[in-house]
């Protein structure tokens, strides 16, 4: 497996899951994607290397300010070009990932954040078997915090698109509002812009999962065995349901116009609407 954006956390413990680590190229890792070489060496290696699973988190700030628009100040607009630039990239190495490389993807992006919206993200929807998941990450986390003085856990309601329901359907578990949580404020925000171990583990065991499915398919293929139809709706464990009403309802007027993004907002042609259940 290999992920883009990201450190190498998922890598560090692939093996214990018996899955080969790949690569992990994000700027913890000393690949700067705003420079135009370091997304063509990634396209290059995922096309070459086809990893089992793609997973791409690119940065998401820009996505959850964009609630200060009014303050609509050069820096801000210089970071807002940047994450559009990122998630378009994303989508590319997606459809390579998909298309070409028949393999699985996996996308992460706070739940509130205005990404979800955009024609880039309708358009990573389109790609095949793709589903949205939703988790509270406090469910995940082994060990508290500290912050502000108080130990607790960071809720961090996450948003998740995947073509691997095994990996999805691990990514489910909402805050069941026993555990105390801790704001995230400065430094702590930081520290949560990482997965948690139990996070990492939930995608790892899930992919797993898949691959010895994969492999059990393959080996019914070479055998001659022919599969026995699914029943409609149940082949890959995942069916749209639970339609959830999107948190924005609003047509939102973008300032941005030269970033070259539009927002889509029609109930259906959301992607947010499809949740997998
Ligand atoms: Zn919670």
């Amino acid at each position: 497996m290999s992920a883009i954006f990201n450190d190498g956390k998922f890598n560090k413990e692939a093996k214990r899951y018996g899955i080969l680590p790949g690569f992990a190229m994000g700027i913890r890792t000393g690949y700067d994607f705003d420079r135009e070489e370091t997304g063509e060496e990634a396209q290059t290696k995922l096309r070459k290397e086809k990893p089992s699973l793609l997973i791409g988190s690119p940065i998401c700030g820009p996505w959850s300010q964009m609630n200060n628009i009014n303050k609509d100040s050069e820096n801000m607009r210089a970071n807002m070009k940047k994450a559009v630039k990122h998630l378009r990239f994303t989508l590319e190495m997606f459809i390579i990932q998909i298309e070409e490389n028949h393999g699985f993807v996996l996308f992460e992006h706070p739940w509130t954040a205005k990404s979800w919206d955009t024609d880039i993200m309708q358009e990573m929807m389109h790609l095949s078997g793709m589903r949205i998941y939703r988790c509270h990450q406090c469910m995940y986390q082994d060990k508290e915090i500290q912050a502000n003085g108080k130990y607790g856990y960071i809720r961090k309601d996450t948003g998740w698109a995947t073509n691997c329901p095994d990996i999805g359907s691990l990514l489910t578990k909402t805050c069941n509002g026993k555990r105390e949580h801790v704001c995230l404020e400065n430094g702590v925000t930081a520290r949560a812009a990482f997965y948690c171990i139990g996070i990492v583990r939930a995608v790892l065991r899930g992919l797993a999962k898949a691959c010895k499915r994969n492999e059990a398919s393959q080996l019914a293929l070479d055998f001659g065995y022919t599969c026995k139809p699914c029943a409609p709706g149940k082949s890959s464990g995942g069916t749209i349901a639970n339609i959830q009403s999107l948190p924005h309802t609003t047509t939102r007027i973008m300032s941005l116009k030269s970033l070259d993004v539009r927002y889509v907002n029609s109930p259906g042609h959301n992607p947010k609407s499809m949740v997998a259940s």
